[in-house]
């Protein structure tokens, strides 16, 4: 394809698409639209910020729009909102006219987040994170609260827990699911639950919130209905999910898929020639599935961009797929899952079995040694590993890693019980809770 490689959004998939793009192709024409006033911003540290932890919002951007015009000759324009593909003529209309033209479109529009269904949560001081705009709508509503409500206890609820209790804010977390982290298997994730609610966290799992209204006078500036009683707030925060913006690749003809995002190939390209998307607005092909799965998340959103502007670009490319891998923390405790859990497995036609170790992160005699909890899913049929979830005391990051590679590269539990890992006491114990949990898995039912 050639003429204007043109790319919609300048976020970690947009910015990742243009930046490959022009590696693939120094001479090629790269226009970035963005609707917003920020480019290639670190939604992920918003939380951190938030806390006092990053001092600065500056240090959340990672480049602005004059380094990739100077430095990467791309053509970054901000506030400059796309509203209307047309696949035949390859023009991208804009909010408030004009259109530009393109040889090849990467559409990289991310999500949005979504309410939950209850009224009041347009009032202010309800924010719903997502981009810089809203962090900066939370630090907004700080000065004099002393109450906040967070809805969902997904990683973001449990992130903006411990940033609020940083700025001396109570703070009540409700969940409508039954469980904190829904994702991850409660055997692990109890520790985090437990670190919640030791700092103070008034956490509430099966909570379902009704609604959110104003406050009475003299008292909290808001009021929360959640399972009938009114609770005082000063500050609600929503992370009750994404939704993919995927309208505009929609309204091209471009075919959607799970979740309802724009359905892609390993290549990155959509349906409609001359049309590629990537990150939150897209699916992702997951690897142990072997299908299409949309799970929006900032590491497949880069990865994906990658591909997409590399292939855009006229350079063979291909995204490897997502195992969902992610990882949090609360406080000291960290917490996260890669590949699937035991669900997922089975409707895949795998016969899932699953086992739960503790271990310590290194020899047990050595001051600081703190304890990890590792779950693994396997295929009874041939042992391979398909999924695991970890909780620990710090040092859980690394070893999650560890995991991701062993179900990338197909490993059995037998395997990654075989793996030769470095010892030394102060660093890692002799058997390390990955490789405790492997060999017990390897076996069961021998
Ligand atoms: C508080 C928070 C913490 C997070 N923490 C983590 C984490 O720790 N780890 C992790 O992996 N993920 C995390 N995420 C998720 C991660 O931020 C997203 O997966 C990632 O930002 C997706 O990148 P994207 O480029 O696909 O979409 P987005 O970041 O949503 O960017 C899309 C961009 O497109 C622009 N845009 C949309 N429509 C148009 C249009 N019509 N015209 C022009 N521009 C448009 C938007 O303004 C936006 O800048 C977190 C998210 C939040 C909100």
């Amino acid at each position: 394809v050639s003429g204007r490689l043109l790319v919609i959004g300048g976020d970690a998939a947009g910015m990742s698409a243009a930046a490959e793009a022009r590696r693939a192709d120094p001479a090629r024409e790269i226009v970035v639209l963005e609707r917003g006033d920020l480019v290639s911003y670190a939604s992920c540290g918003i939380p951190y910020l938030l806390a006092g932890e990053v001092a600065d919002e500056g240090d959340l951007v990672h480049y602005d729009p004059a380094y990739f015009r100077e430095r990467r000759g791309i053509d970054v324009r901000t506030g400059a909102e796309a509203v209307a593909i047309d696949p035949e003529s390859r023009r991208v209309e804009l909010a408030g006219g004009g259109s530009v033209a393109y040889g090849a479109l990467v559409v990289a529009t991310g999500a949005r987040p979504t309410p939950p269904p209850v009224p009041g949560v347009g009032l202010p001081g309800v924010v719903m994170l997502r981009d810089l705009p809203s962090a900066r709508a939370v630090e907004g509503a700080l000065p004099g609260a002393r109450r906040a409500v967070i809805v969902g206890a997904g990683p973001i609820g449990v992130e903006m827990a411990e940033a609020l209790l940083a700025r001396g804010l109570s703070v009540l977390l409700a969940e409508a699911e039954d469980a904190v982290l829904p994702t991850v298997h409660r055997d692990v994730c109890g520790r985090v639950v437990a670190a919640m609610a030791s700092a103070g966290v008034d956490v509430r799992p099966g909570a379902a919130v009704e609604a959110i209204a104003p406050g009475d006078d003299g008292g909290a500036r808001l009021r929360v209905r959640i399972d009938g009683r009114d609770e005082p707030a000063d500050l609600v925060v929503l992370g009750t999910g994404v939704a993919p913006n995927a309208e505009i690749a929609a309204g091209a003809g471009c075919a959607l898929g799970p979740g309802g995002a724009v359905r892609v190939d390993r290549r990155g390209r959509t349906d409609v020639e001359g049309i590629w998307a990537a990150g939150d607005c897209a699916t992702a092909h997951h690897r142990v599935l072997g299908r299409d799965v949309w799970i929006p998340l900032a590491t497949t959103a880069n990865a994906q961009g990658r591909a997409a502007g590399r292939d855009a670009a006229g350079r063979p490319a291909r995204f490897p797929g997502t195992l969902g891998s992610w990882v949090s923390r609360f406080r000291d405790v960290e917490v996260g899952s890669t590949g699937v859990d035991e669900e997922e497995a089975a409707t895949a036609g795998f016969r899932p079995r699953a086992i739960v170790r503790e271990g310590r992160d290194r020899s047990a005699y050595m001051p600081g040694a703190r304890e990890v909890s590792v779950r693994l899913v396997w295929d009874d049929a041939g042992g391979r590993l398909l999924g695991a979830a970890m909780s620990g005391d710090g040092a859980v990051g690394t070893r999650l890693h560890t995991l991701s590679v062993a179900i990338s590269a197909g490993m059995t539990v037998a395997d990654l019980a075989g793996c030769d890992l470095g010892y030394a006491p102060p660093v890692t114990p002799l058997r390390d809770p990955v490789q405790l949990a492997a060999a017990a898995a390897a076996g069961v039912g021998r």
